[in-house]
């Protein structure tokens, strides 16, 4: 087979957009050669619901707390605060946490024994990270993973979701932010493949304009929070990391909107993902104490004199954090439909389809959600928020059965 150089690949590559000398030129992906897109639709209506979840983000407007703190002899190392963004930047922010827990134990005495509070996104990654760099580790917990506030993400790589305030971020915020993000990326793609999918890239569709869809429905009632300058430098700092999206044919989309982008996305399925993270952590002698601990003196019983808080939103009773708000977040989730398997993006509305039920949120409601923490689900909201994307898939192109 004749060498292709990189040089003349590029060319073929950027070919169809054309250069501009000295512009950065966006990379326009050759789409001809797609055949009509065949997915299976979701069936988004409100009798497919099996649980509406409604969940506060801990945010921080300065971005997650990472310092230590004394509790008398005890060290605490703060690991929370990550907004919309905890999957996303857990081991990255974790690593960051052991790494400062371990310089703390020092070398001397064998492996150290530290603690970590908390058992969700947070607190497992920090557990696991703290026992691949040679610690014994006992976690100690009010709930297990599977009863966190961690199960009810969407299961989405938002690294810049709710995570800083952009007015309110210190100039060393950006590289932390982006080391954090890419260590994570990294780590979460040694999940991939691996029995269970609990980490996998899936197909996106990025729907705009209405074409010959029905009319929406009347706007959903906006709850009303404070407003955040969300923050803006995904693209300058993570250029590259990640798949692009690009724009499909019409007749090659399967969705009769005005215009189609399709993009390929890392997707958590949270529960497999908690349950694995938790048997890798037993498995190599972790330990796991049910225990709630209602005043910061209480840690210093523990026979651990280093800890980890990884209490996310529970940081804010437990430490006293007024900084910590609370971003409120619902999911309507339908029963699971694993022939679907695909996201999408239309009037506000993120779909996901994974094993454990289809996500349906509206993030508009949710941009509104910064200082409101009331958890109790809105069934009237999420069969609104449903009734938003419902339209999409009468007209879809359907897969060949049989
Ligand atoms: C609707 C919604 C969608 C989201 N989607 C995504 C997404 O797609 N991608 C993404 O990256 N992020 C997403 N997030 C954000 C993500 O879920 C959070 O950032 C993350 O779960 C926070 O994890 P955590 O471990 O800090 O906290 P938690 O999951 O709340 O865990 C806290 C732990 O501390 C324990 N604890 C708390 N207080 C005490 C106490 N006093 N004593 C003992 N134990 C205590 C709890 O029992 C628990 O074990 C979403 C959030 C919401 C609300």
């Amino acid at each position: 087979m004749p060498a292709v150089s990189n040089a003349s690949r590029r060319a073929v590559l950027t070919g169809l957009a054309g250069t501009v000398a000295g512009c950065a030129v966006t990379p326009t992906v050759p789409v001809t050669g797609f055949e009509p897109r065949r997915i299976s639709p979701i069936l988004m209506t409100p009798e497919r619901i099996i649980r509406i979840t409604v969940c506060t983000r801990g945010f921080r407007p300065t971005g997650p707390r990472l310092d230590v703190e004394p509790v008398g002899e005890t060290r605490v190392v703060h690991n929370y605060g990550h907004g919309g963004s905890g999957w996303s930047l857990s081991w990255g922010s974790s690593a960051i946490a052991a790494r400062k827990a371990m310089a703390l134990a020092g070398l001397a005495g064998g492996p150290p024994n530290i603690a970590v509070l908390g058992s969700g996104a947070l607190g497992l990654t920090s557990a696991l990270q703290l026992q691949r760099m040679g610690a014994r580790v006992t976690i100690y917990a009010r709930d297990r993973a599977a009863f966190t506030r961690s199960m009810r993400a969407t299961g989405s790589w938002t690294p810049d979701s709710r995570v800083a305030d952009a007015d309110r971020i210190s100039a060393d915020f950006q590289p932390l932010w982006e080391q954090m993000a890419r260590e994570t990326y990294a780590t979460h793609q040694t999940y991939l493949g691996t029995e269970g999918d609990s980490v996998v890239f899936s197909d996106r569709y990025y729907l705009s304009g209405e074409a010959d869809l029905p009319r929406p429905p009347a706007p959903l009632p906006i709850r009303t929070g404070l407003g955040v300058k969300p923050i803006r430098f995904f693209e300058a700092r993570l250029n590259g990391l990640t798949p692009r999206s690009f724009p499909l044919p019409a007749s090659a989309s399967p969705f009769a909107v005005g215009e189609t982008r399709m993009g390929s996305s890392l997707q958590f399925n949270v529960t497999e993902l908690a349950h694995r993270l938790e048997t890798e952590f037993l498995t190599h002698g972790g330990r796991i104490e049910t225990r709630t601990f209602n005043a910061p003196s209480e840690l210093t019983t523990l026979p651990e004199k280093i800890v980890i808080n990884c209490t996310g939103y529970g940081a804010r009773a437990l430490f006293g954090d007024k900084d910590l708000t609370p971003v409120r977040g619902q999911i309507a989730w339908l029963a699971p439909q694993p022939e679907a398997n695909y996201g999408l993006h239309f009037r506000g509305v993120t779909v996901l389809s994974r094993p454990d039920g289809i996500v349906v949120q509206n993030t508009r409601n949710d941009m509104n959600g910064v200082g409101l923490d009331d958890e109790t689900p809105d069934r009237e909201e999420a069969e609104a928020t449903i009734g938003l994307v419902a339209p999409l898939f009468p007209s879809i192109r359907r897969l060949p059965t049989g």
